[in-house]
């Protein structure tokens, strides 16, 4: 086991993670056993539930490199720890959905949100998307909302490139993970992604990708025997805790291993 002996300071407790920061500069996140829902109001704690989300995380990191994607990743420290540089983070999260479901869905039913090309059938819960749709929600407020690109222009969190660089990124990231998904028996419904700017030299200012990625906290999996079969949806994600319909320690330990091949 590695053992990391350099000096680090706390800095302060995220949902899940707890983050340090390191004597070369880097940042450290202690993926923990917490799980939260609903900004924060549902609160849980399962054994082994970071080390499943930082070991998935480290591997989808890894894999996104080598296809060609800038991220913060620099290394793993197994059971529980990702050690990564240290970036100004973007402050909206970017949400990218394949399928029609969750709080799109709901915004859909409302009549908040127009569709538009994007919906293929008669917008029935869980009907998948005719390509994916990427959008922002606010990420440092109380109770994060969906937020429009003119106001983030506004705001000037990121200027018209940038944004359109964020949504190519997150349709390429989605595209890798989702052909590796479907060989292992499971759909990506949607992903949450986040980006920061480096401060590193020779790529000051750059917008990688940052946080966790391809987490069942971060991602919508679905089985894709029981959806394609029957139209079911088998939650292989946070929705068993969020909604209460099944046991997140034993659907994380099934991802894991359909995802990394062994138990
Ligand atoms: P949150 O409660 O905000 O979801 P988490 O428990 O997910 O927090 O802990 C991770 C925090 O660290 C998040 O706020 C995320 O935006 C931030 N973060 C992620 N990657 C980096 C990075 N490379 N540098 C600085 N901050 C980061
Ligand atoms: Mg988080």
């Amino acid at each position: 086991m590695l053992i990391d002996t350099m000096e680090r300071e706390f800095i302060r407790s995220g949902k899940a993670k707890d983050i340090y920061r390191r004597s070369d500069g880097c940042i450290v996140f202690v993926f923990t056993d917490r799980v939260t829902a609903f900004d924060g109001v549902k609160k849980g704690e399962y054994p082994h539930k970071g080390e499943i989300c930082c070991r998935l995380s480290c591997f989808w990191f890894e894999k996104l490199e080598n296809e060609g994607i800038k991220t913060h990743f620099r290394e793993c420290i197994p059971p529980n720890e990702l050690v990564a540089e240290e970036v100004s983070i973007i402050p909206v999260e970017v949400i990218a959905r394949n399928y029609l479901y969750g709080s799109l869905w709901r915004r859909y039913k409302r009549g908040e949100i127009d569709l538009g090309g994007f919906l293929h059938g008669d917008g029935s819960e869980a009907e998948p998307l005719t390509s994916t749709y990427v959008e922002f929600t606010t990420k440092f407020e109380s109770t994060d909302r969906p937020i429009a690109e003119e106001e983030i222009l506004s705001r000037a969190w990121m200027n018209r490139e940038e944004i359109e660089h964020i949504k190519e990124e997150t349709l390429k990231i989605g595209s890798i993970m989702s052909s590796y998904l479907l060989q292992k028996g499971l759909i990506l419904a949607d992903y949450k992604l986040e980006y920061g700017r480096s401060r590193e030299e020779g790529r000051e200012g750059e917008i990688i990708l940052a946080d966790e990625v391809g987490t069942p906290d971060v991602c919508r999996f679905w089985d894709s025997e029981a959806y394609n079969s029957r139209g079911e949806v088998v939650s292989l994600d946070k929705d068993v805790f969020r909604e209460a319909k099944g046991e997140l320690p034993e659907v994380y330990r099934e991802v894991y291993r359909r995802i990394l091949g062994h138990q």
